[in-house]
């Protein structure tokens, strides 16, 4: 479905971002892997769908290097059709006490580096009239938790984004949206999960259970595999007049 087409995802060396590169390989599409950690093991697992892969390692706090890489992707396969602006941390605790450096480094790298990414990505979609550019914002791009100010307000400014770059380019080929997932396993989550035994002083089954059932009624979490075949199919035809939505899935959270 995606043959010919080239896409750039960024934070794609573990999580839901490697989960996305795999989909959009597996639909034909050449891949740039992006992000920090394991990236060889990344880049086999994606090679092995028989998809063409290259890497960059900009870091998406540094303005830069996020041009730096949309460039090379230009260089390496002629363009960038496809820009999944995926990578994203989080640090938790009260306002009060969070410190000013995780608030600027969460900023940058989950709101400002999807600014700086699509800036230089979107002239090239246009010349083609034809891109599809999808933001992973969060359930906390539509609702607030505690203790997670500077992620709560990035995700809803990248909803914000995308919601302007949308109108941007109503009338083209180019199409903009975010994707919400609720709680995922990965990494980002496995912190959460530990920091929660012990805080309740309970095993690891049971922090993931209170975990779920905080806030996500289906009681399990959105895989990466899901978020993948959404991604895909917001890459498609079919959703080509999708534009500007903030498309959850997230097992009933934001229904509450
Ligand atoms: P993860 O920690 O597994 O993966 C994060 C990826 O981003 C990794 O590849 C990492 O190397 C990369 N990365 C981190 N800092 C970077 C930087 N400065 N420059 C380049 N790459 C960098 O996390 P995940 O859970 O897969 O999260 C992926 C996205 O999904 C994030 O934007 C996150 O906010 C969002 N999200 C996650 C969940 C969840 O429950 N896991 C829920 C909603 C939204």
């Amino acid at each position: 479905m995606l043959q010919g087409k080239t896409a750039l995802v960024t934070g794609s060396t573990s999580g839901i971002g490697l989960g996305l590169a795999l989909a959009l390989a597996r639909s034909g599409a050449r891949v740039m892997l992006n992000g920090f950690g394991d990236v060889a093991a990344a880049r086999a697992e994606v090679e092995a769908t028989g998809a063409e892969v290259d890497y960059h390692g900009a870091d998406m706090s540094r303005p830069d290097e996020v041009v730096d890489m949309v460039r090379a992707c230009e260089a390496r396969f002629g363009g960038v059709d496809i820009l999944v602006n995926n990578a994203g941390i989080q640090h938790v605790a009260p306002v009060q006490d969070f410190p000013p450096e995780r608030w600027d480094a969460i900023l940058a790298i989950n709101l400002s580096s999807a600014f700086h990414s699509t800036r230089a990505a979107l002239p090239g979609m246009l010349t083609r009239n034809w891109g599809r550019i999808v933001n992973i914002a969060s359930v906390h791009g539509q609702v607030a938790s505690v203790n997670k100010s500077a992620y709560v307000a990035a995700k809803h400014g990248l909803i914000g984004l995308t919601k302007a770059v949308a109108l941007e380019t109503a009338t083209t080929g180019v199409t903009v949206n975010a994707v919400c997932p609720g709680w995922v396993l990965t990494p980002l989550v496995q912190k959460q999960v530990e920091a929660r035994a012990v805080s309740d002083a309970v095993d690891l089954p049971e922090a993931t259970r209170r975990l779920l059932a905080e806030k996500q009624p289906s009681l399990a979490f959105t895989t990466p595999e899901q978020l993948g075949a959404l991604t895909v199919f917001l890459c498609s035809e079919a959703a080509s007049n999708v534009r500007g939505q903030a498309w959850g899935m997230d097992g009933g959270w934001t229904a509450q």
